[in-house]
């Protein structure tokens, strides 16, 4: 067995390989790219793919690709060789500066909306020196895949990475700034972010004769056996074989790409697991984030099983989620939300711990929004994941904390200990609060030393949640250092100035505190009670993308233009209806060629023994329960077709519609609704039916997986 140094990052082009492939002016270039954001100058950049391509070739490729992230939500690839023929037999291997920094690929198909007509398609992608390449391996090849960003030949962004490093500068940038109150040595800061990944497991032929998992990620039917997760045996329990295998081989293919995975463990469902990294930089771990769902599939194919990444994929049982572990971290090696041994006293602390709080305050439903598919609607404010109304945990700790800085009186200011106290704060070494001290009902908790933001979806892509979130907090910071900034102006001392402000904050924005029990019915009361949004579907949370607020947060601050928000939302009302549709339609073919075909088939075996029974005698009193199993698969049967071809209108009525959102809300609101009726009847129909009549994989067939 090999330890875990030994192949860490042996895929990745990172410093290591770059000291030996590269020069040192090269490296220069790299980091100086990487620091300030400056465009490299061609030569170097020529050097720097000599090196890589020599690098790449020696351990086996023989084809680059740019990476990039599409807004479809997966990731992008497009192979070319380095080969290329000189003559009718010889070649030479090449890669330069030009094929590393941009490429071309035609656009027209991935989703832009409507920013770009089809016959404009050109969008380029172009190198992120931030996220170091890598040889992405399969079974029969190698391929160096390059990082980049994706833009339109206009200059929008058409992928999440953009906007997302726009919007970390933003965020870093106004916390140095803000450091600059405590610390004058702060240069520098960066957001860190580790992603926890849930997900499922299910065996691979089982889920190939299960086409709504094919096709739609999750099961449109099937009924729970006895034994769900009442026992909760499966949390933490020791992790089969089978899966076992699995995870260390692709935790292998991770490590091997830089992906520093450190933990697994069983979840709270049958087949339901979780693998998290240490946290990383929150561009280089949402990069890391989309690569190992894709080396996480590819890897399950090995060993026939399939990965399901889907929020919902079996009702009644937990869904699955990607917690986002928040903070930021100076170039001092300070974590900003590492509350020291005394968070009352750790003025910095609190600036950044309560200016996070009002952020969400008072962009709560933009950062609903930022977590809306389709597929998380089924998880949130179900009664077993974080609701749908956005709140802020923080504990009793520091709820007491926040109690009590709000009451204290200022400090005296500069020249007294206190304050010196405070300001030095910065060498307090971290210390992590009651580690017990946990909310698993928060769709935003703070744990220690960082918020948890664990209302995203597991088959979102984290730059969706992040943006929002880099954004506010940003724009927030920006807010109060103003604020605090107009005080000194008049001549407040400036640590009173700093806690006046942050007094304030905690006063507006107590509401969006909540330590209680965020599943129980009396948090949506009470919820409502204080005015907070409770937003449960997809279509109507998009909205606050539309806001004036919105879109003057992100286009003030250079995250997204005009064009590029409303494209983005266009394609997020898009996608939800699409994913809509497409489930309606699988629903029709499971009803009408799997169901209705099974029910059928047993009827006529209960029919063929009432008439047999009957023909020696018996009466109908006699067996009366055949005749009464006969009839209500009669009704369930009726009823399918009914409320299928119910559906099948309202779908077509909704296609009619002319704009996306209003398409996503019928779609909403009109088609699927019918969902749950005519699953009620398929449910009811498995629950009657003879097993060998049954033409689908059931449930424990799915979820017990061995
Ligand atoms: P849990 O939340 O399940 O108790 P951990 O405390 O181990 O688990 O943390 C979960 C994730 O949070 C890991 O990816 C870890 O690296 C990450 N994490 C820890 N500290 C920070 C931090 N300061 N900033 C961002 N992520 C962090
Ligand atoms: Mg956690």
């Amino acid at each position: 067995m090999k330890q875990i140094s030994e192949y860490f990052g042996k895929s990745v082009f990172g410093p290591k390989a770059m000291a030996e492939y590269v020069s040192k002016e090269a490296i220069k270039a790299v980091n100086e790219s990487r620091n300030t954001g400056k465009p490299m100058d061609r030569k170097m950049a020529d050097q720097i793919a000599e090196g890589m391509k020599n690098w790449a070739i020696e351990r086996g490729a023989t084809h680059y690709t740019h990476w990039f992230q599409p807004l479809r939500g997966s990731t992008a690839e497009k192979h070319d060789a380095f080969f290329e023929p000189t003559g009718i037999d010889t070649g030479i291997e090449i890669f330069n500066g030009k094929a590393l920094v941009q490429q071309e690929p035609d656009a027209s198909s991935f989703p832009n909306g409507g920013i770009r007509n089809t016959f404009e398609a050109r969008g380029y992608s172009a190198w992120d020196p931030s996220s170091p390449a890598f040889i992405m391996e399969k079974a029969s090849g190698k391929t160096l895949c390059i990082p980049t960003i994706f833009v339109a030949y206009t200059g929008e962004a058409l992928d999440y990475k953009a906007p997302l490093i726009k919007s970390t500068n933003f965020l870093t940038n106004i916390t140095t700034d803000v450091c600059q109150y405590f610390d004058p040595n702060v240069k520098n800061a960066k957001v860190s972010l580790g992603i926890e990944q849930e997900y499922f497991l299910v065996d691979e032929e089982i889920y190939n004769q299960r086409p709504d998992l094919v096709f739609a990620g999750r099961t449109l039917v099937g009924n729970m056996p006895a034994k769900g997760q009442q026992l909760e045996d499966h949390y933490f329990g020791s992790i089969p074989e089978r899966i076992y295998n699995y995870m260390t081989d692709f935790e292998k293919e991770a490590l091997k790409l830089g992906i520093p995975l450190k933990t697994r463990h069983n979840e709270v469902a049958p087949g339901q697991y979780e693998c998290a990294p240490m946290f990383e930089e929150a561009d280089l771990a949402i990069d890391h984030n989309s690569l190992l769902m894709d080396v996480m599939q590819s890897v399950a194919s090995r060993h026939k099983l399939k990965v399901l990444w889907h929020e919902k994929p079996f009702k009644g049982v937990n869904g699955s989620g990607k917690h986002n572990n928040w903070s930021i971290i100076t170039d001092t090696g300070v974590n900003l939300l590492s509350p020291g041994h005394s968070p009352i006293d750790n003025l910095q602390f609190l600036t950044f711990f309560i200016n996070t709080i009002k952020a969400v305050h008072d962009n709560a439903d933009l950062l609903r929004a930022s977590i809306a598919t389709a597929a998380n609607d089924h998880r949130l404010g179900a009664n077993e994941a974080p609701p749908a109304i956005m709140s802020v945990f923080i504990g009793s700790t520091l709820s007491d904390v926040l109690g009590q800085f709000e009451q204290s009186k200022p400090s005296k200011g500069k020249s007294s200990k206190v304050s010196e106290k405070k300001i030095s704060v910065y060498r307090i070494p971290e210390i992590l609060l009651d580690n017990t001290d946990r909310n698993r009902t928060s769709p935003f908790a703070f744990t220690g030393n960082k918020f948890e933001f664990r209302a995203v979806g597991s088959s979102d892509h984290c730059a969706n949640a992040i943006i929002v979130l880099n954004t506010i907090v940003g724009e927030q910071l920006v807010k109060f250092k103003k604020e605090v900034d107009a005080l000194v102006k008049k001549k407040v001392n400036k640590i009173q100035a700093i806690e006046q402000v942050l007094k304030s904050y905690v006063k507006s924005s107590k509401k969006i505190i909540f330590e209680g029990n965020g599943y129980s019915e009396e948090w949506v009361k009470e919820a409502a009670k204080r005015g907070l949004n409770n937003i449960k579907t997809t279509p109507y949370a998009l909205d606050a993308y539309s806001t004036k607020q919105s879109k003057e947060l992100f286009v003030k601050n250079n995250i997204f233009t005009d064009k590029e928000l409303e494209a983005r939302t266009e394609i997020k009302f898009e996608n939800y209806l699409l994913k809509i549709q497409i489930e309606g339609r699988i629903l029709g073919e499971l009803v009408k060629n799997y169901i209705v075909p099974s029910a059928v088939e047993y009827q006529k075996k209960l029919v063929d023994t009432i008439e047999g029974l009957s023909r020696i005698g018996q009466t109908k009193a006699q067996n009366k329960h055949l005749y009464e199993l006969a009839k209500e698969i009669s009704m369930h049967i009726n009823l399918i077709w009914e409320n299928n071809n119910k559906m099948i209108e309202e779908r077509k009525k909704a296609n009619n519609l002319n704009h996306a959102d209003k398409k996503a809300k019928a779609y909403c609101d009109k088609v699927k609704p019918y969902f749950d009726e005519i699953r009620e009847s398929a449910d009811k129909l498995e629950e009657l039916i003879d097993n060998d009549a049954w033409k689908l994989p059931k449930y424990r067939d799915l979820l017990f997986l061995k």
